[in-house]
């Protein structure tokens, strides 16, 4: 937790180290190959147990990211922007993809570099595109079909900058517990604060001391 610092995201941290103590104690320290394994341990979701299993271990899955479910909503749907993550999107990578291993995992990466690329969300560049004669959004003439994407939420003065207030405490602290006055100047709003330090502790990413908090260890 101390070393991950501002990366965003905490959880990403217990995670991390979580998913590397059941690979030590359920596969004896090496990284499994197969996609059920690797979606059974701590904070592994479809996009990382198959980008592993296919950039790692070079099997053939479908590899879907943002960008990727762009790209496919406007080459196959003819939709402006994907809708939300299904599994939909898995099944219509994997119907396009090559049948051999590697050409497979070329394709994978292709789709998601074309979507980081050209295919942007705002303004594609479709003139170097080389799916511009096959995108059924642009041969519909670039139709405007609704975007039912989530917004992101703001993060200042959101819950989730509140608990980093408490955690930038706690690290600058660690690993010595500090005390929950102390704990609460962090924050301007104390039922904010209230409210990220019972989801902090409720996500194991703060531990209570006696009547102090600290870093879990
Ligand atoms: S032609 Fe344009 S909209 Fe279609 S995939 Fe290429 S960049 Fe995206």
């Amino acid at each position: 937790m101390r070393q991950w610092a501002n990366l965003g995201y905490p959880r990403r941290a217990l995670w991390l180290h979580r998913a590397a103590v059941e690979i030590t104690e359920r596969h004896a320290g090496e990284v499994p190959d197969d996609v059920d394994a690797l979606l059974a341990l701590s904070g592994v979701g479809d996009y990382a147990a198959r980008a592993v299993a296919v950039f790692s271990f070079g099997e053939r899955h479908p590899v879907v990211d943002t960008n990727t479910r762009r790209v496919l909503a406007r080459t196959l749907a003819g939709r402006a922007q994907p809708g939300p993550p299904s599994r939909r999107d898995l099944d219509a990578m994997d119907a396009i993809l090559p049948t051999a291993d590697a050409d497979a995992a070329v394709v994978n990466a292709a789709a998601m570099e074309l979507g980081a690329t050209l295919c942007a969300a705002r303004a594609p560049r479709c003139e170097p595109c080389p799916l511009q004669d096959r995108c059924a959004w642009r041969a519909a003439g670039y139709p405007d079909t609704g975007d039912t994407r989530r917004r992101k939420a703001r993060y200042e003065g959101s819950d989730r900058q509140a608990r980093g207030a408490v955690l930038r405490v706690l690290r600058n602290a660690a690993p010595d517990p500090v005390v929950r006055s102390a704990v609460l100047t962090a924050w301007p709003d104390a039922a904010q604060l209230e409210r990220a330090i019972a989801s902090l502790l409720a996500d194991g990413l703060v531990e209570r001391d006696g009547g102090a908090l600290r870093l879990p260890h």
